[in-house]
């Protein structure tokens, strides 16, 4: 099959690597002959997960047909280059919606099993792999495999959250939520530090089906850690008022698009302390619960397609950890004093609940608290202090997530992930000589070798 040589990178933009591509047309063609190869989805990884410097990456984009939707049970099977947005509007209208979503809806079924993804809903209804009926898995040997919780189980849950690196995920069964309305409903929480934020996150009361809290990353002293808290459901038909019209009923939404890179200097302390005030007073007065779309809480950041233009030419990192829970409060205020010290705006800062840690071997959610930062690259010391915020969440028995990660070290991912030793054993079994490899992997060094 023809290949592309071309330069390509994540979501953060950051590393930028010469990769040959390949994007087969049908199913039937989804393994390569390459001696070194890794699927892509939509590239929405913000690091090297879906790259493969100087090697073959298989982009799955093409092979994306809906392939069985059922609507009385709510369970959908597809090809895995589909997207969740190409799934939400056939099953919104249906009265059905994804069982866990992340942040952007341009992301690939296959992506989503690969990196076992979480959404707002972690705490009370796990990762995505907790919800896959199925998946088929294309082998190094072009052999495929139904995989799942109850057949070929090992590799289902070395799959799940593998990182593409058991082989092609080519198919998926999910199993959908039902709803009533394609809206909901939402209500803030504004908390003046890190401790009332904490104490929000944790109370029964105030908790919905999907919690997630923005934090003003600038805030120093007594307001450290001061944030929103947003909790949300799915609108049930009484909550909406008399007249509504079509419950379920989608308006698509209005997207603008980034023209052009903005310097890096447009994003600074100043810039971002005055963004930060003024979305806590606005956003904080949300005391009341409101109406809204299910593509504005869910996807806001999809309403600015290459958003992550905002950030330079140079690219950002997404820092993203979780630290287990009774710890967690101190590690989430020493990475936030950390951060806050450095004097680096992180543009955006979420903090979010974890339920208990899922069957994935190398999947990131455990029992704690996640903490996400964005920050541009715009020199080598944003490098030291991330090596910093590794000792931190390594003190605290956390771990980085693979999915955003450009630059953690081989040494502190065998120490965050410690079921990477079981994961390897199935590994070796499937291929044996480590076909399915990316750019994390080997700098990782994650299917190299016995432990
Ligand atoms: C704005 C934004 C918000 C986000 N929010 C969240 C969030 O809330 N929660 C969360 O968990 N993640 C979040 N993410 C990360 C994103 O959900 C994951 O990185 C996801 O894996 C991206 O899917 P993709 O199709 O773009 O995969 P890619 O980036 O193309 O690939 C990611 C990994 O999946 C593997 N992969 C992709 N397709 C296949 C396949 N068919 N077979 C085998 N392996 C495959 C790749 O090899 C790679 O290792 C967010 C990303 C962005 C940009």
């Amino acid at each position: 099959m023809a290949t592309l040589v071309k330069a390509i990178s994540g979501w953060g933009r950051y590393p930028l690597q010469t990769c040959e591509l390949e994007r087969p047309e049908r199913y039937a063609d989804l393994l390569s002959d390459a001696d070194s190869l890794i699927a892509r989805g939509q590239g929405r990884s913000y690091g090297d997960a879906a790259l493969n410097e100087n090697r073959r990456v298989l982009l799955t984009e093409r092979v994306n047909r809906l392939l069985e939707f059922d609507i009385e049970k709510g369970v959908l099977r597809a090809e895995a280059g589909a997207t969740l947005a190409e799934i939400l509007e056939v099953i919104v209208p249906k009265g059905w919606f994804l069982p866990v979503t992340p942040g952007t809806k341009f992301v690939s079924l296959g992506g989503c099993v690969a990196a076992d993804v979480h959404g707002k809903n972690h705490h009370n209804d796990g990762s995505f792999g907790d919800h896959v009926i199925a998946i088929e898995l294309i082998l190094a040997d072009g052999s495929r495999v139904a995989c799942s919780a109850s057949e070929n189980a090992e590799l289902f849950w070395a799959t799940v959250g593998g990182m593409g690196l058991t082989g092609i995920i080519g198919e998926v069964k999910l199993k959908l939520i039902p709803i009533q309305s394609s809206h909901m409903m939402v209500q803030h929480h504004a908390a003046a530090n890190l401790e009332q934020l904490f104490q929000l996150l944790q109370n029964p009361a105030m908790d919905d089906r999907y919690t997630v809290a923005w934090i003003d990353s600038l805030a120093t002293g007594k307001n450290l850690g001061r944030g929103i808290a947003m909790c949300g459901h799915h609108a049930a038909v009484d909550e909406l008022p008399a007249g509504f019209g079509n419950a379920l009923a989608t308006k698509p939404e209005r997207s603008r698009t980034m023209p052009f890179d903005l310097p890096g200097w447009a994003l600074n302390t100043l810039s971002i302390g005055a963004f930060n005030a003024l979305f806590y007073r606005r956003e904080g007065n949300k005391q009341q619960p409101f109406l809204t779309g299910y593509d504005p809480y869910f996807y806001p950041l999809d309403a600015i397609g290459h958003w992550n233009r905002l950030y330079g030419k140079r690219g950002f990192v997404q820092y993203q950890c979780v630290i287990p829970d009774g710890v967690a409060f101190d590690g989430i205020r020493a990475l936030l004093q950390e951060l806050s010290g450095s004097r680096r705006p992180s543009f955006l800062a979420v903090l979010k609940r974890f339920g208990a840690q899922g069957r994935g071997l190398l999947s990131f959610p455990m029992a704690g608290y996640t903490l996400a930062l964005d920050l541009p690259i715009r020199d080598e010391g944003l490098f030291a202090l991330l090596n910093k915020l590794d000792e931190i969440v390594l003190r605290h028995g956390g771990r980085v997530y693979l999915a955003k990660d450009a630059r953690l070290s081989a040494d502190s991912f065998r120490a965050m992930y410690p079921r990477y030793g079981e994961w390897l054993k199935i590994k070796n079994a499937v291929d044996p000589q480590n076909r399915f490899s990316s750019s994390l992997a080997r700098r990782l060094q994650i299917g190299e070798g016995t432990l």
